[in-house]
């Protein structure tokens, strides 16, 4: 099945609120799909199109419209339990993109004395910084959630329901794996960027609106408890807590646990081997809960008989 969402069907969500039952009058899904499907998502930019040149700043944006997401999708047949499999077909970035700094956020957020906005132009290639300089164009998802176990999160949040993840890995050719917390899933996507470096440092990508075109379909056959992307290269767990450290050890943790329940290899060995040729990566360092993520490359999970 194709659907391709009009802007007769964008409704944007603030977040997601849980329990199979009050996300139902609460946050009406704006479609019911079969699996699986290809679905087309059009996203608004993080500040839901507010900033509109270099002078506006914070002072110019609606708290209401601040990362708004797609969504939510109800699946047929998914349950809690299941995980939802998303490819990710293509990103469409719209130019310019905005970034900005803030006085007291980002990690150098103590330094920053004053409010400061920056539109980019950008083509498929590159973004033009000034002109002398400019960077590769590398469009990414910074939201892709579906509704937590219980209780409500904020758009702005990451966590075990995915969410602002912010992590570079999430791009064109990647698979995201979301494991699903209530029946129908409630998957919802946003805040789109042209280009951002691992850990999102200054406190911002380039944001954009856009388009994601989306292959989903649902595995009944894998356990996971928190989100996981692969590329061609690498597998990687996305973690998120409060603190760095305590993000990288449960990154790490469920790194090791998915070798060990989805291959032939004890835990001992999968830490030894993470150890090796496993990366702890920072994917952001500037949202309510930091985000990391601990890889491990394609070819050593294929010998070990993981499936993916
Ligand atoms: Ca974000
Ligand atoms: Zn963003």
């Amino acid at each position: 099945m194709y659907y391709k969402y009009n802007n007769k069907y964008l409704k944007y969500i603030r977040r997601w609120i849980y329990g199979e039952h009050s996300c139902f009058k609460e946050n009406k899904p704006v479609a019911k799909i079969d699996l699986p499907s290809t679905v087309i998502f059009k996203t608004k930019d993080c500040f839901s199109g507010d900033i509109k040149s270099n002078s506006d700043t914070l002072d110019a944006v609606y708290a209401e419209t601040v990362n708004p997401v797609t969504g939510p999708i109800y699946f047929n047949n998914v349950d809690a339990g299941d995980v939802l499999e998303i490819k990710i077909k293509k990103i469409i970035v719209n130019s310019p993109g905005f970034t900005m700094c803030v006085p007291n956020e980002g990690l150098l957020g103590d330094i920053i004395k004053k409010s400061v906005t920056k539109f980019y132009s950008f083509d498929d290639e590159k973004i033009t910084i000034n002109d002398n300089l400019t960077i590769k164009t590398e469009p990414m998802i910074g939201v892709i959630g579906v509704a937590p176990a219980e209780g409500e999160v904020e758009t702005l949040s990451p966590g075990d329901h995915g969410g602002n993840m912010d992590t570079t890995l999430i791009r064109e050719g990647s698979t995201v794996y979301l494991p699903v917390n209530v029946k129908g899933a409630f998957l919802g996507v946003g805040d789109l960027h042209a280009a951002m470096g691992d850990g999102e440092s200054w406190y911002m990508g380039l944001e954009v609106s856009g388009e994601v075109e989306l292959d989903i379909s649902v595995r009944k056959d894998l356990k996971l408890d928190i989100p996981f992307v692969k590329t061609e290269e690498k597998f990687a767990s996305l973690a998120s807590e409060l603190g760095t450290d305590d993000a990288l050890k449960k990154a790490m943790l469920k790194l090791l646990n998915f070798m060990v329940d989805n291959g032939n290899i004890d835990f001992e060995t999968a830490g030894f081997i993470s150890s090796l040729c496993g990366n702890l990566e920072i994917s952001q360092v500037v949202d309510p809960l930091k985000t990391v993520r601990m890889s491990i490359p394609t070819y050593v999970l294929e010998q070990i008989g993981v499936k993916l």
